[in-house]
């Protein structure tokens, strides 16, 4: 196994996203995927986690399988909302059991009913000195370089990212899909005294509803040239086509600028993810 901060030390690294899926079926694909992708030599891959911890199993089975069925580095995304120190400590050890190295440890999101949520943790930060406490892992948080939906302004996003990124070994972004985001982001955390490796999280459009959706929840921003080129258009393969064309500029753009790595969103699919690498020759001949 191998810790991501080490990793990052050595070299840019490629690394996807993959969620855990919920029925035989997607369990399938799931496996389909991380076959076709093999060839690619991920640094590390990321399984994301539940609302509120929903799937916190699901999550879990997918990192046991891929720490033991695959030669990948698993790391989990964790959320602290709704989770009590003792959950935490919980899935730690049970992580640490199986040769978990390195934890994403992140604040996660209110209830969208407006319910008040029992738990221990109201922000990532608390989650992070936990597990940075525990002693077993290295750590990433999450960052958004379009700014949190949640944070009253920039400057406080920025203070709070940097109070995190000063225990955390590095930071994996939000998706966004123009590469001044992400230079903007690094120039504010040094302006911090903060130079972490900011790792960007790189995502493949492949269906224009669910990217409208997500850059809605999340806070990034559909720039008007890419609205413009998806709704030129109702063919799924063109998206799926621009998506590619889209996400290969940005990974070229930010190789560039000097990113450390590349994270790429699989959504659990290999053909958006394989193209891409292809066309930045990141594919092994
Ligand atoms: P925090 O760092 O806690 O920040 C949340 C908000 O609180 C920000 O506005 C911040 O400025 C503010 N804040 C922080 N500290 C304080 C303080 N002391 N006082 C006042 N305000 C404060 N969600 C999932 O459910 N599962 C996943 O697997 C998942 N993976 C993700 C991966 C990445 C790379 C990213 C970027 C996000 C992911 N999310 C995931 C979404 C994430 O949980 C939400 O964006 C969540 O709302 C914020 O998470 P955070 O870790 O940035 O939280």
């Amino acid at each position: 196994m191998a810790r991501i901060p080490t990793l990052l030390e050595a070299k840019r690294t490629l690394s996807f996203e993959f969620f855990p899926p919920k029925t035989p079926g997607a369990h399938m694909t799931l496996g389909r995927t991380v076959a076709a992708l093999e060839t690619l030599h991920p640094d590390f891959v990321s399984i994301t986690y539940g609302a509120g911890g929903s799937d916190r199993h699901r999550t879990g089975d997918v990192v046991e399988w891929m720490r033991l069925e695959t030669p990948w580095v698993p790391m989990p995304h964790l959320t602290c909302r709704g989770h009590t120190r003792a959950d935490v400590a919980g899935l730690l050890g049970t992580y640490q059991q199986i040769g978990i190295e390195n934890i994403l440890a992140l604040g996660g999101d209110p209830p969208a009913d407006g319910q008040a949520e029992a738990g221990d943790y109201q922000f990532a930060l608390q989650l992070l000195e936990d597990v940075v406490a525990s002693g077993h892992f290295a750590t990433g948080v999450a960052a958004h370089p379009e700014v949190h939906p949640r944070s009253p302004d920039r400057a406080t996003d920025r203070r709070h990212l940097a109070a995190k990124l000063a225990i955390a070994d590095f930071a994996l972004t939000q998706f966004f899909f123009e590469v001044e985001h992400w230079v903007r982001l690094v120039d504010e955390l040094a302006d911090l005294g903060i130079d972490k490796p900011v790792l960007p999280g790189v995502m493949p459009i492949t269906n224009k509803a669910q990217v409208k959706r997500m850059a809605d929840m999340s806070g990034a921003a559909l720039p008007g040239w890419l609205a413009d080129r998806l709704d030129a258009t109702d063919d799924p393969d063109e998206v799926r086509r621009i998506g590619i064309d889209v996400a290969s500029q940005l990974c070229a753009d930010l190789i560039d600028e000097g990113t450390p790595g590349l994270h790429l969103y699989a959504l659990n699919r290999p053909d958006s993810v394989l193209a891409i690498c292809d066309i930045l020759g990141l594919a092994e001949t």
